[in-house]
């Protein structure tokens, strides 16, 4: 499946490939999501992986919110979890 983050302050958004929900973000993928949605050095609008706003994903019946968290990956890099939101 793939999800569409958004940043609703630079009106920016990314598509992502994921195997499905839960599941963590590469490191590659937070770098490329950071670089698409805010690109802008030193601004403050969002964390690592450039997200801001509440973030939506089809979930096939439905569109449902999803949470994203800053986390490490086995490796010691950052990356971020996906998960649904309750
Ligand atoms: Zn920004």
């Amino acid at each position: 499946m793939s999800i569409e983050l958004i940043n609703d302050f630079h009106n920016s958004a990314v598509r992502l490939r994921v195997r499905g929900i839960p599941c963590e973000l590469s490191a590659g993928q937070v770098r490329r999501a950071k670089r698409t949605l805010c690109g802008v050095g030193g601004c403050l609008c969002s964390g690592i992986l450039g997200t801001r706003g509440i973030q939506w994903v089809d979930a096939g019946d439905d569109y449902r919110r999803i949470v994203t968290t800053d986390a490490m990956d086995r490796q010691g890099h950052e990356c971020v979890r996906v998960e649904w939101q309750d």
